[in-house]
């Protein structure tokens, strides 16, 4: 079944008309969601973890008289296929969730474990669903980056990863006949019963000893839990296979690297073994290593960005000059899946100093028309810029191409021909891509440029 999908995406890939090959992108991003196959892992004793039936991870702690459901996952349909797996280890009650994060896609399916008047405690901290408060007070709720960026306006061939998760084409089970509209519309949380406002507290439940440990990062409210008997930590989502994604493209959430990094500092102090993520699989019995070079490369990106800033240096250079050192950068756990190097860089740029690069040209900025202007009258003439970019796209430099018929585009809004040429480029570009956001807002736009140009036609 996985690989007649997989064959399927290649097939259309290269459909007649469509892209030869599949780049070395599309086929490693392909590779990674072999990860996402349905599977339960036991990750200690009493310890399973359920992947691939939802896009986050969920786990069932065994206790002497019951479990503990640590993020209950992003559907109802979803959650109740892993409750039926887990059934079938242990008969033992529920007596507890935790949430490690108020995110819908940890939390959204809380409902098919909770079995009202029968006592359960719904753990969360008390600043529980701060980042979601902060984005409806701005007004950001909603709109078409979020869906761009993971990928659900694209057609099948070209939605094949979001990075971090099962693809959201793939049907799991029954649940997802529509991956794109189940995800837009989730249900609605089992609200904390129980929350707690310390740095870490230690709790008792069906004979489990558990810490709940206060651990900002991917959001102001996230926690870790941390199991001493089976040293097991749960990362939410302060862990994952991946660079972690403190800026979502999505652009609706403002993230602290140096609070990610004391999280993760403080989970390595615990000396864990095995770190339970919060979409893919468990790091099994290396936890401390890969906690620490997690740490170790965020405080690299960090302190290269900031020494590079005193120093004068644009987010543009920064790029190049934080990217990963060799031993870090070639860890498959560290890599741009979701989130990237290069747009942690230019979030902490943005973060402590600002929409201000320091190249003084930007503080006396031109109109994009008169930049694409004296570009014409340099070259000599718009046609000459659409010849070029035409040039580009046969030489195979589609980036090119896009930054010419951008021009073009500027400097004859009604014309049809330059939106396709950008359509074609940003196809090819977003096809190479590897950050699977970036892919697929690049592939939307590409969609969105094809549009408008038959809508000029
Ligand atoms: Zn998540």
């Amino acid at each position: 079944m996985k690989r007649n999908f997989f064959a399927a995406v290649i097939a259309l890939i290269c459909a007649p008309g469509a892209l030869a090959q599949p780049s070395d992108a599309t086929l490693r991003l392909l590779e990674r969601n072999n990860m996402f196959e349905p599977d339960i892992i036991q990750v200690a004793d009493d310890v399973y973890t359920a992947i691939g039936y939802q896009v986050s991870t969920n786990t069932m702690i065994v206790g002497d008289d019951g479990v503990i459901i640590v993020d209950p996952g992003q559907q109802v349909a979803g959650a109740r296929l892993v409750r039926a797996e887990f059934e079938q280890i242990t008969d033992l009650p529920i007596r507890a969730l935790i949430y490690t994060h108020g995110h819908g896609d940890h939390v959204n399916g809380s409902a098919a474990f909770y079995d009202p008047d029968s006592g359960i405690e719904v753990w969360a901290r008390s600043n529980y669903g701060s980042e979601t408060a902060r984005v409806a007070a701005a007004g950001l709720t909603g709109g078409a980056r979020p869906s761009n960026t993971q990928g659900f306006d694209l057609p099948p061939e070209q939605r094949i990863s979001v990075g971090i998760a099962i693809p959201p084409q793939r049907p799991v089970g029954n649940q997802m006949g529509d991956g794109a509209r189940a995800q837009v519309q989730p249900a609605r949380p089992i609200e904390p019963t129980h929350t707690f406002a310390e740095d870490r507290i230690r709790l008792e439940i069906a004979g489990v000893t558990l810490d709940l440990v206060a651990a900002p990062g991917e959001t102001a409210d996230q926690l870790y839990v941390w199991l001493p008997e089976q040293r097991v930590v749960f990362a939410g989502d302060n862990f994952y296979q991946s660079w972690p994604n403190t800026y979502p493209l999505r652009g609706t959430a403002r993230r602290s690297i140096r609070d990610w990094i004391r999280s993760i500092d403080s989970m390595i102090g615990e000396d864990p073994l095995h770190v339970v993520g919060g979409h893919t699989t468990p790091m099994l019995g290396n936890a401390v290593e890969v906690l620490t070079n997690y740490r170790d490369a965020m405080q690299w990106v960090h302190d290269r960005t900031i020494e590079g800033a005193k120093q004068y240096m644009t987010p543009d250079e920064l790029v190049e000059y934080a990217a990963l050192p060799e031993h870090l950068a070639e860890l498959d756990y560290l890599g741009n899946y979701y989130g990237s190097v290069w747009g942690t860089v230019r979030d902490i740029y943005a973060q402590d100093l600002g929409w201000f690069d320091g190249d003084p040209l930007n503080l006396h900025r031109e109109s994009p028309l008169r930049q694409s202007q004296r570009m014409a009258d340099l070259v000599g003439g718009a046609d000459v810029l659409m010849e070029k970019a035409l040039e580009a796209m046969a030489a195979d430099d589609p980036l090119g191409a896009a930054q010419l018929a951008q021009h073009v585009i500027r400097l004859r809004p009604e014309d049809p021909e330059p939106k396709l040429l950008m359509a074609d480029a940003l196809a090819v570009i977003g096809e190479r891509t590897f950050n699977a956001p970036a892919r697929n807002y690049t592939l939307s736009s590409s969609n969105r440029y094809r549009r408008q140009a038959a809508e000029a036609e």
